[in-house]
């Protein structure tokens, strides 16, 4: 990968054809779509690749069984298909999880009503065989769960998959960089270029580092900037109206022994909405909540608030008596919706949107992670389709992305190798497992750098897993940040807490010898990552 200082000293002279503003999973996925159809692009995201709504989601690759309720047939039906396909090019990224919808005495719930929808769902999605739901009375629900057993009439139970936003955002961009774009994270788009007859040819874009300013003369643009495309909108007529509405969803995170489960949940609440339970290694995780926002959009936070109300529904559901103190992390993501008049935040679509301006802006919200390429195979042939760009169909159906290069029955064997080349490197099997859940096949890199870089990593603490994931991610990931490496690439932040406190100035001393930091920015971004930890588990 060509480093970082390189890439900007090429950003005069690049010309690319095409600009893709914003490094969220829409972004990534149309710039994975735009490079295999041999349009030359450059991607630029103003924070860490993932660092909006893409790594803040629920992390469901789902059919969004919620907007048969809304009547979106079309939308159930194309994610509810996507699925497999995200399946077979992320394999490492996609596992199978089992659903319970319980069935409760005066819920929103019926049993026959969620007997047709899920019939409804499974056949839009084309779920087969023994993917298809099953029932279970209340006399045959082990109900190992705790759930509340007044009113409980038994539960669905149907399929699902799990995935890691972030990692999958950070695939695509391997992908991308591998057919020969170029990406940029910290580096922000400020302003358009125009060229004489009054369309968009290029953009400003500032360095977040250095502070540094550039042009970049393109064709064409797209932004992909999630809640900010109202913002980018604004570059081009500060007067323009919000095309969307920002609703906050709030994730709670709890120790397994304080809430154990052994299926994932997903049940309604008093106030006619769907909260998910989702085991997921060693925690479980809640959410989430549905509330218009309108601050900052950078970082939002989860407030006292959000926690009563994910704390309640817990509580009205299962029987456990959780406290505030049993929060061991949270996260808050902002949804970039399009607004529709007279609906309440959880009623409004979850469709996606495109936009194009009369100076040739080309904006993409609304829609789901799992619609990614959907969403960008859709953008890119309304941009062919309206200029006269030559190239090659779509095929980022059939392109496996970095780390899946593997068919998803060989899912087992891939698995073993990598674990049989860990222990050779003595990473035993469960470490051998995670790291093949982030990383895919590129574990084997991993592995290598335990080798090499043995000595090095011997002089810290931490365990040299950790350090070798680290650099791995420094050549080949772009992380720039402690907490792009601790949040958006490993996930510690939310789901091993206890392990990132105890590391965290490991990552921190290994950045600052590899990247020679001066004792002024290694302060200012060890105090980056313990503002994150301090808000994830502190609430106003
Ligand atoms: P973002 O990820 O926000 O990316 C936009 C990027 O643009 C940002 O990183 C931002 O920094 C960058 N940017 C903005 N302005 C500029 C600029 N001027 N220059 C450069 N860069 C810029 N979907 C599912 O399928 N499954 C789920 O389980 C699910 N759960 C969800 C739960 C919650 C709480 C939320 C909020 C959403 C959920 N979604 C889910 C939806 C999904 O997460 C979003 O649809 C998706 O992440 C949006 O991605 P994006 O790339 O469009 O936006």
């Amino acid at each position: 990968m060509k480093n970082r200082s390189n890439t900007i000293q090429d950003l005069k002279t690049l010309n690319p054809q095409l600009i893709i503003i914003g490094g969220g999973i829409t972004g990534a996925g149309i710039f994975v779509d735009a490079q295999s159809r041999g349009i030359s692009t450059l991607l630029v995201e103003m924070q860490d690749f993932a660092g909006g709504t893409s790594s803040r989601s629920t992390k469901l690759i789902h059919g969004g069984l919620r907007y048969l309720k809304q009547l979106d047939f079309k939308v159930v039906k194309q994610t509810g298909r996507e699925r497999k396909v995200v399946k077979n090019i992320a394999p490492h990224l996609t596992q199978s999880i089992r659903v319970r919808l319980p069935i409760q005495k005066n819920g929103s719930l019926g049993k026959f009503s969620t007997k047709l929808a899920l019939t409804a769902y499974e056949y839009l999605a084309q779920v087969e065989g023994k993917d298809k739901h099953d029932f279970y009375s209340s006399e045959n629900l082990t109900n190992n769960d705790k759930l509340e057993p007044e009113g409980l009439k038994g539960a669905y139970d149907y399929l699902e998959y799990q995935t890691d936003d972030s990692r999958l955002t950070i695939e695509n961009i391997k992908k991308g960089v591998e057919l020969g774009g170029t990406a940029l994270n910290y580096c922000k788009v400020e302003a358009f270029i125009y060229s004489e007859n009054g369309q968009i040819a290029g953009v400003k874009l500032r360095d977040q580092l250095s502070g540094e300013h550039y042009e970049t003369k393109c064709e064409h643009v797209i932004s992909a900037t999630g809640p900010w495309v109202d913002e980018v909108c604004r570059f081009e007529d500060a007067q323009k109206p919000d095309k969307l509405i920002l609703t906050k969803g709030v994730h709670l995170v709890f120790k397994n022994e304080d809430f154990p489960l052994t299926s994932a949940y997903y049940f309604d609440t008093a106030d006619h909405r769907m909260i998910f339970t989702i085991p997921y290694q060693n925690v479980t995780y809640v959410g989430t909540t549905d509330t218009i926002y309108t601050t900052n959009k950078v970082d939002p936070h989860t407030s006292k608030e959000d926690v009563a109300y994910l704390l309640k529904n817990i509580t009205n559901r299962f029987q456990l008596k959780l406290t505030e103190n049993q929060i061991i992390s949270s996260w808050s993501g902002l949804r970039p919706l399009i607004q529709q008049a007279g609906k309440g935040p959880s009623e409004i679509s979850r469709k996606d949107e495109i936009f194009i301006s009369e100076a040739g802006l080309y904006s993409i919200a609304g829609g789901k992670l799992t619609g990614y390429r959907l969403m960008a195979q859709k953008i890119l042939d309304k941009l062919i389709r309206n200029t006269s760009i030559q190239v090659k169909p779509c095929t980022t159906d059939l392109i496996k992305l970095s780390g899946g290069d593997f068919k998803v029955n060989e899912q087992e064997s891939t698995l073993q190798n990598i674990i049989n080349q860990g222990l050779k490197v003595n990473v035993n099997e469960i470490i051998s497992q995670h790291l093949f859940s982030k990383f895919g096949t590129n574990a084997i890199q991993i592995f290598n750098l335990l080798k090499t870089k043995k000595e090095n990593f011997k002089t810290y603490n931490c365990p040299s897993y950790i350090l070798a994931s680290l650099h791995y991610c420094l050549e080949n990931e772009f992380v720039i940040h402690p907490t792009d490496f601790a949040i958006r690439r490993m996930g510690m932040l939310y789901f091993e807490p206890q392990l990132l406190s105890e590391v965290k100035m490991d990552i921190v001393n290994y950045m600052t010898d590899y990247y020679s930091w001066s004792t002024d920015i290694k302060i200012l971004y060890t105090e980056e990552l313990e503002t994150s930890i301090y808000h994830s588990t502190n609430f106003k």
